[in-house]
């Protein structure tokens, strides 16, 4: 555990936000998970002691671990209250623009001038991010994958103004975490969205065109590439508004027509099929 960074917060407690709470209190420090939605923190604590007891099945955790990670993480309902005495805030909210620079905004009036402002976004420019607060030089993207207790990668993003000492605290930071940190500059989609949204929109654009079905398309790509997963199904996990925020964002951000989603992907959304989190997607998850 690195001292300095001992408290941390982390904004929403959703899909990313529990993961990322988890890593943190496992590796030893105190996180304030925080969430407009009390149901969400409610499930987010649940999904985390799920994902202990397996760990403890692996015998890779013991009991006492699990009572020690769980009370190191407290909920708050608010962003004032949570991010008090917080030398780190990782922020993971709904990928939308507005709302996260209305987030950052408020941290930025209610945190300690030192406090570090990172965000778990997928695609949203952090230079945009830093924008709207008075101390971008602190302002930094900190992208953990999916599931975040299992992957190893967290790519970092420098914005604009972004110190060289931030990045380095952060990339540190990471590896204390048992990460391995890579680098990207800040453009749409980073590296890791920039490469795998358009395979995911294109297997949706072929199962969309009638070209094979769902499990063809999976099969393909998990026995014919070594995928571990298809792209229909890495879609259901990931969120289907997920993955369609990130194709706007890389589509508006680049101007260039190959990033359109397609419009199956655009459906699904608009009728509430997010995929997992939702209990349906490409795959039926309601049982
Ligand atoms: P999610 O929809 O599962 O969770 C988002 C959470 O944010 C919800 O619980 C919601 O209640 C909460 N929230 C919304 N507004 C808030 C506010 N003002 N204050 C506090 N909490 C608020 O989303 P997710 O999949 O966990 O994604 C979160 C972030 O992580 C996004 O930026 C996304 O792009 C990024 N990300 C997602 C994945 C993935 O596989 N899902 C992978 C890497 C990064």
């Amino acid at each position: 555990m690195i001292d300095k960074y001992k408290n941390v917060a982390v904004i929403g407690a959703g899909t990313m936000g529990n993961g990322i709470a988890h890593v943190f209190a496992q590796s030893g420090y105190s996180v304030h998970l925080i969430d407009v939605s009390q149901s969400a923190l409610d499930k987010a604590l649940q999904t985390i002691g799920g994902n202990i007891d397996r760990q403890i099945k692996k015998e890779v955790l013991t009991e006492a671990d699990k009572t020690r990670i769980l009370s190191s993480i407290k909920t708050f309902t608010t962003i004032a209250e949570g991010v008090k005495e917080r030398a780190l805030v990782v922020e993971a909210a709904t990928e939308q623009v507005e709302l996260k620079l209305k987030i950052f905004r408020e941290l930025d009036a209610v945190c300690a001038p030192e406090t570090i402002l990172a965000t778990n976004t997928s695609s949203i420019s952090i230079t945009l991010i830093g924008s709207v607060t008075k101390r971008a030089d602190k302002v930094i993207g900190m992208h953990f994958m999916n599931p975040v207790p299992v992957m190893k990668l967290v790519e970092i993003i420098k914005g604009y103004d972004t110190t060289d000492e931030v990045l380095n605290d952060i990339m540190a930071l990471s590896r204390d975490l048992g990460k391995t940190p890579e680098y990207s500059n800040d453009y749409p989609g980073f590296v890791a969205n920039r490469i795998l949204m358009p395979m995911i929109n294109e297997a949706i654009c072929t199962l969309h065109e009638g070209v094979a079905d769902r499990d063809a398309i999976d099969s393909v790509m998990r026995l014919g590439m070594a995928h571990p997963m298809g792209p229909l199904q890495l879609a259901d996990f990931i969120g289907l508004d997920v993955c369609l925020a990130i194709l706007r964002v890389l589509h508006d951000g680049f101007g260039n027509p190959k990033y359109a989603p397609c419009p199956l992907l655009v459906n699904m959304v608009t009728a509430g099929h997010l995929g997992k989190k939702s209990g349906k997607g490409f795959y039926d998850y309601s049982k």
